[in-house]
């Protein structure tokens, strides 16, 4: 079903497995990219419907641009919302893409409940909530990139990562020690665009719900 859209909308998307699994919703609701993201160097891509456009950003910058109303609508991975904290932000549907899990890992033999747990991760947030809750004194290290090295390099006993298939720990000696969060993408909506463009914006959301299978 093609989204009855009647206001200026800019979408949020991050490349990568975002773009191209948002990509096949959007086509769905009636939008589609005018360009490539892969070959264009475009940070704001035209679309098949005048009004929309969509707006390239890293994956973690994407609710920051949403909720200072800079983009109208956005995706993001339900791991990135977490650690921004969803203020400013409606998120009314999930999306099921991107699906994965987040989850604490390590060497095989390490105690996930020993005294003051180091912890590497880039989700410092979610990791400080999750051993908050078991009553944990922990220490996290934040990170950037590649966690799975700093329990092989004694920086951590553990991590706090997206796990998919299992492979990158697999490889690197780690097993999943505990599942914390389901993690799939979700639509994010600035509040005020919410309210000012609320037509339209409600018929994108119906077109993409209906996409999802969600009902
Ligand atoms: P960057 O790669 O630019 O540092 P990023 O890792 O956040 O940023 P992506 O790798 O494109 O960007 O991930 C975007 C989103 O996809 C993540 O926020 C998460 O929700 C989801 N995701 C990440 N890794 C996986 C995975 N292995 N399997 C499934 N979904 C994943
Ligand atoms: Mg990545």
């Amino acid at each position: 079903m093609t989204a009855e859209i009647a206001a200026p909308l800019k979408i949020a998307l991050s490349k990568g497995r975002i773009f191209r699994d948002t990509l096949p919703l959007l086509r769905q609701a009636g939008v589609e990219p005018l360009d490539d993201p892969d070959t264009s160097r475009k940070l704001i891509l035209a679309t098949s419907h005048p009004l929309v456009k969509f707006v390239l950003i890293r994956a973690t910058d994407v609710p920051t641009y949403v909720q200072w109303g800079a983009a109208d609508l956005g995706v993001a991975g339900k791991d990135v919302l977490m650690e921004h904290g969803g203020e400013g932000l409606y998120e009314p549907l999930d999306l099921k893409i991107a699906r994965c899990r987040m989850m604490v890992a390590g060497r095989p033999e390490a105690d996930i409940s020993a005294r003051r747990l180091r912890i590497a991760t880039k989700y410092v947030n979610s990791a400080r909530a999750f051993f908050a809750n078991r009553g944990q004194q922990v220490e996290v290290i934040k990170l950037y990139g590649s966690m799975e090295l700093a329990p092989l390099v004694g920086l951590s006993e553990v991590i706090v990562d997206l796990v998919e298939s299992g492979n990158t720990l697999r490889a690197n000696g780690l097993v999943p020690l505990e599942h914390m969060h389901d993690i799939s993408a979700r639509l994010v909506i600035n509040k005020a665009s919410w309210k000012m463009k609320h037509a339209s914006i409600l018929a994108l959301v119906g077109a993409l719900r209906e996409a999802v299978g969600d009902d």
